[in-house]
């Protein structure tokens, strides 16, 4: 990390307290701005932001103002990425698992909607007059980086299996539904872009059956680096692959189509930055510990994922390195960091967790009754405050009290 950025982020530390998330709203137009520099060659080519990553309404309102649309997953996601303005069109919204009823009630909102159940999309053709949506195949490739975040599997949930096209077309012609788009999303991760474009020739092979469609969506799982020398997805070729191959299939196909994706942490993981104060170092038998005033309520990826954070002590950029094991105050075990070389870390200091724009504020809880951080959006480089600390009244606003 830069000197700059250091010092930076220890004055918002200071400033504004700790734990607090810090997003870079400069990193996200980057970001953006090299996915579409990369296809620059397909002309019409559109990012949808997929929300979960981070749905703080003015990371939302950012995106939006930069000309992304929208990728959800649930209806209050759909409700969020209104309320930040973006038009019902450009928000698509992929349910896996959700009743008829939610799928209604984004129909109504006129958001898009993409299907990933036969049994919906039958359902859907008979119930529902005049509203085009699109499939969500599973090509069953193995694309993203570990069981929990690779969908495309065989024994994957998500999709309808590229083995059931048939049926697909059955349906399609039996409802008179429209299908407008055919989307993949493989998960995250993607290293292995051979592996990626088998995945995109197994879409195309399936969009030629469609003879009306408006987009082709490749999701997303582009991977990005999180400790120096780190692969990251060369986005770079894909482009140039991808990018040649779709606009052949667009010839082909005879009508002007759009390619999508729907990047979570690529557009948002390197904008965000997590600092916690070193409570208490604690020198075992066998390890040195500094624990800190967060924990898995606050950033639950190392935990959940075995995910890799870069830990920096920003209050000491000179110190001498040594090997600390980082932990939180939560009353489990939760280890950030295992015999990470940080410079020398003083009971007081500031460290700061890379990485943290993406499935990290929005994976937070409040378990141990903690409150939740504050997170600070730095837009062209001035901080604002985009949510407050929580205070013991917002732990308790949803309890009913009864007499006992
Ligand atoms: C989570 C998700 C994404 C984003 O994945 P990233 O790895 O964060 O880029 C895209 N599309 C769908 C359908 C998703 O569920």
């Amino acid at each position: 990390m830069e000197l700059a950025r250091m010092q930076q982020l220890e004055s918002l530390a200071r400033e504004y307290g700790t734990p607090l998330y810090v997003y870079d709203s400069a990193v996200i137009e980057n970001q953006y701005n090299r996915l579409l520099e990369a296809f620059k060659d397909v002309k019409n080519i559109k990012l949808n932001y997929a929300c979960k990553a981070n749905t703080n309404l003015n990371i939302l309102k950012f995106l939006k103002s930069i000309g992304s649309g929208l990728d959800t997953v649930s209806i209050q996601e759909v409700q969020l990425g209104l309320l930040a303005g973006f038009e019902p069109e450009k928000i698509i919204y992929t349910p896996s698992g959700v009743s008829f009823d939610e799928i209604k009630q984004a129909v109504d909102l006129g958001v898009r909607i993409n299907i990933d159940n036969l049994s919906i999309l039958e359902l859907f053709g008979q119930e529902i007059k005049n509203y085009p949506v699109s499939i969500r195949m599973n090509p069953h490739i193995l694309a993203g980086g570990n069981s929990k975040i690779s969908v495309g599997h065989i024994d994957s949930k998500f999709g309808i299996s590229i083995y059931q096209l048939p049926h697909i077309l059955r349906v399609v012609s039996n409802t008179g539904i429209r299908i407008e788009g055919i989307h993949m999303h493989t998960g995250s991760d993607i290293l292995d872009i051979e592996v990626f474009l088998q995945g995109a020739e197994i879409l195309f092979n399936v969009a030629k059956e469609f003879h009306d469609l408006d987009y082709i969506d490749f999701g997303s799982g582009f991977k990005v680096p999180y400790k120096e020398g780190d692969n990251e997805t060369d986005i770079q070729y894909l482009g140039k692959k991808l990018g040649e191959r779709f606009n052949l299939f667009e010839k082909e196909y005879n009508k002007d189509l759009t390619l999508l994706f729907e990047p979570g942490k690529f557009l948002v993981s390197q904008s965000g930055f997590f600092l916690v104060s070193v409570n208490v170092i604690k020198q075992t038998t066998s390890t040195v510990f500094a624990e800190v005033d967060s924990g898995f309520n606050h950033l639950i990826r190392p935990m959940f994922y075995n995910a890799y954070h870069n830990i920096t002590n920003i209050s000491n950029p000179d110190g001498r390195l040594r090997f600390y094991t980082v932990v939180g105050y939560i009353c489990e075990t939760d280890t950030f960091g295992t015999n990470r070389k940080i410079s020398e870390i003083r009971e007081g200091d500031f460290l700061c967790f890379e990485n943290a724009g993406a499935y990290c504020f929005s994976m937070s809880s409040n378990y141990n009754s903690r409150l939740k951080p504050a997170e600070i959006l730095l837009l062209n480089g001035k901080p604002h405050i985009i949510r407050r600390r929580e205070r013991l009244e917002d732990l308790l606003s949803t309890t009913e009290e009864i007499s006992i």
